[in-house]
């Protein structure tokens, strides 16, 4: 049997999963440790071989399979020359209109902009990555180890090597503390970047913080310490208010696809975004007890 992928984004439920890493290498975000929590604590590379035997099993499952993920969190650490001779191999099976991975921006940044287009040359054209936040200071905090000009230039080289770029943004991440300057330093980001997609999470506490009842959000450590004060469910939507006023209106898709979002708004930037901030005004002048059983019934699940 193929390896199976432990996490891929929900736009990729009908693509092949190829594995060609295993967990994360960074590891050291403060609101994740998911690979861990999903049992996959260490990272771990794949060989070509493996890859490609998988591949062929693929090959005989979904031969006219026309999408593709590669996987875990960072797959381009198994290296640019054997993640370009995965592409091309899989590209050469099927007959692919689209090929995906997530990646760190460090990663890309490492890699350089002659490298990116590479990875287009090889078949790669949309990117997951992401960005969690604009504000340099939330960035650090949560040890995401890249900067917001490292993002925007990151995604400047994707764009010019004609790969799509998706940026994930966590409400939350700023706490209740700077909820704001993370929102604002966010859509500053994506203001400048332009990307194809904006794909909204929130912040995920997962476990209960006690320490007792198995794995949980390294973030509790922060929150007990208190150096980190959790967002409330209101404040959440208020900063998809926020964000949405302070975005500019490039051709960009924005989309609240992840079940854990209190508000699923989704559309184009430059067409829907007064629909979506009026479907979120809507939700914020309900009564109390009607918000705070949408909060209650969203709960947080990954
Ligand atoms: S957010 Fe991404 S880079 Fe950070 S630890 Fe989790 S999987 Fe790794």
């Amino acid at each position: 049997m193929p390896e199976m992928l432990v996490i891929r984004p929900p736009s990729e439920w009908r693509s092949l999963l190829v594995r060609l890493t295993r967990g994360c290498k960074w590891n050291r975000c403060r609101f994740c440790g998911i690979y861990p929590h999903l049992g996959v604590p260490d990272f771990s590379v794949r060989t070509v071989d493996e890859v490609k035997h998988d591949i062929d099993l693929l090959s005989r499952l979904r031969p006219s399979a026309e999408t593709a993920f590669f996987g875990d969190a960072d797959p381009l650490e198994i290296g640019l020359a054997p993640f370009c001779d995965i592409a091309r191999y899989l590209r050469s099976v099927f007959p692919l209109k689209r090929l995906t991975c997530y990646a760190r921006a460090s990663t890309l940044s490492r890699l350089g902009r002659e490298d990116v287009k590479t990875l287009a040359r090889a078949g790669l054209n949309r990117v997951h990555m992401g960005l969690e936040s604009g504000d340099a200071r939330t960035l650090q905090f949560h040890r995401k180890g890249q900067s917001p000009a490292m993002v925007t230039r990151v995604a400047a080289w994707l764009k010019e090597a004609g790969i799509e770029v998706s940026l994930y943004v966590l409400l939350g991440l700023g706490g209740r503390d700077h909820w704001q300057e993370h929102i604002t330093a966010t859509a500053k980001v994506i203001n400048a970047a332009e990307p194809e997609f904006v794909r909204i999470r929130r912040l995920w506490l997962y476990g209960d913080g006690s320490g007792i009842a198995g794995a949980e959000c390294p973030l509790w450590r922060e929150i007990h310490a208190g150096t980190f004060v959790p967002q409330t469910p209101e404040g959440t939507v208020q900063e998809l208010r926020l964000l949405l006023v302070s975005l500019d209106e490039p051709a960009t898709f924005f989309a609240c696809d992840h079940e854990n979002n209190y508000v699923h708004v989704s559309g184009m930037l430059n067409e829907d975004r007064q629909e979506m901030l009026a479907e979120i005004e809507a939700f914020l002048a309900l009564p109390t007890e009607q918000k705070e059983a949408r909060y209650a019934a969203v709960g947080s699940r990954i």
